[in-house]
């Protein structure tokens, strides 16, 4: 989808609306992902070393919040509050085809859900059918689940200001039946997204993400492309020739690619316009809008099901470190930097939400009582069935 540059702009101000298309590299290591984000004015809390990590929407709930995490359900003080996002499939081919597959990605987060008040259920017109269709008398804010071309997308927390059916979304594209390699990427795209509509914010799009990784946007798809038409503006101005989108901040055309890593890769106004795909690598801090995300602990959670591989959107994959679009940066003196993999696994097949992504849901979905693995004649989280029973159906 092409926008034209004024709207985009508008829209960027609400949601980073991007369309990457991330080459898949060796390990097919990558997400389709181009989140919408609603960051901005975000503040950093490195105060609280000791305190649960956390990059996501203001933990604030109720009249008068504009972004938060979903509101609580049920109060119950005797067995714990719950908090349900509820969700329907919107086109007849997600009702058909989606439910075993997001069956799976809602279990990749049941290490944070039986530790919070959070739970996944099927909006009230279906009962307890998890092939729920979305219809008019769902509840509006109710999440809708699509299957759209396009890069997969979702809205970010609970928007407490707005009662429009549809306003929490999720799509997922590119789901090919039949096909196992297909349906482990689509599983961890989901995960993702489902952090996403959690509240849960990209880990390397932190304010502070510039001390522990080393962000290479000359290595991203389109990077070339791009530095030539900054160049042709840059030149335009410079030559008093009108130009559509101009960069006061750059005067040399012979230093158009400094232009582009120094000045329109790290700023959306300039991004998405030059270089889409670098929208969701901007510090959040860039965004322009009315809800300030918070961000704490010291450092990136590298393992963290919310962060960018190292070759996400990346033109190629030389062997780390040629090629990547982020580092990890060591903490020690010598080491090289390492290659990050979301949810700390190369086997895309193997990763896990992070202990840094259950802090993040239990601080947002607080519960009184926290039902322990086990307490229900389960042996383990992992061969416990969230819906009830322990079949170890995972
Ligand atoms: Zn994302």
């Amino acid at each position: 989808m092409m926008l034209g540059p004024t709207l985009l702009v508008l829209v960027s101000f609400l949601f980073m609306a991007c369309s990457a298309c991330p080459t898949p590299d060796f390990y097919a290591d990558f997400f389709l992902d181009t989140t919408t984000n609603s960051t901005t004015n975000s503040t950093t809390n490195s105060t609280n070393i000791l305190g649960s990590r956390s990059y996501g929407v203001p933990n604030q709930r109720g009249q008068g919040v504009d972004l938060g995490p979903w509101p609580i359900t049920v109060v119950d003080p005797d067995n714990g509050d719950e908090a349900y996002i509820y969700y329907c499939y919107v086109d007849e081919w997600a009702v058909n085809n989606f439910p075993p597959l997001f069956d799976s990605a809602f279990e990749r987060w049941y290490p944070a859900l039986i530790q919070s008040a959070l739970r996944f259920v099927p909006d009230p017109e279906c009962g307890s059918d998890h092939k729920c269709a979305c219809s008019v008398n769902s509840r509006p804010d109710t999440l809708r689940i699509s299957s759209e071309d396009g890069g997969s997308h979702a809205s970010v927390g609970y928007q407490y200001g707005s009662n429009r059916a549809g306003r929490h979304y999720m799509r997922i594209s590119g789901y090919k039946l039949g096909d196992p390699d297909n349906r482990v990427l689509k599983v961890a795209e989901a995960v993702h997204e489902l952090g996403h509509v959690i509240g849960l914010e990209h880990e390397h799009q932190r304010p502070d993400r510039d001390e522990d990784i080393d962000f290479h946007c000359e290595a991203l798809i389109g990077f070339d492309e791009a530095e030539a038409k900054v160049k042709a503006a840059i030149t335009a101005v410079r030559d008093g020739q009108p130009t559509l989108h101009p960069i006061p901040e750059c005067t040399d055309p012979a230093e158009a690619r400094a232009c582009m890593i120094n000045i329109v890769c790290p700023r959306p106004g300039y991004a998405g316009y030059y270089l889409e795909i670098a929208m969701p690598f901007i510090l959040g801090n860039w965004f322009d809008d009315r809800v300030p995300f918070e961000a704490k602990a010291d450092y990136v959670d590298w393992v963290s099901i919310m962060i960018y591989s190292s070759y996400t959107s990346a033109t190629r994959n030389g062997g780390f470190p040629i090629g990547a679009t982020m580092e990890g940066k060591s903490k020690y003196e010598g080491e090289p930097n390492f290659q990050i993999f979301p949810g700390g696994d190369r086997i895309m097949d193997k990763r896990k939400i992070s202990q840094g992504d259950i802090d993040n849901v239990v601080r947002l979905y607080p519960k009184g009582i926290v039902e322990f693995p086990g307490s229900d004649g389960c042996d383990t989280a992992e061969f416990y069935d969230y819906r009830g029973g322990c079949d170890g159906v995972i």
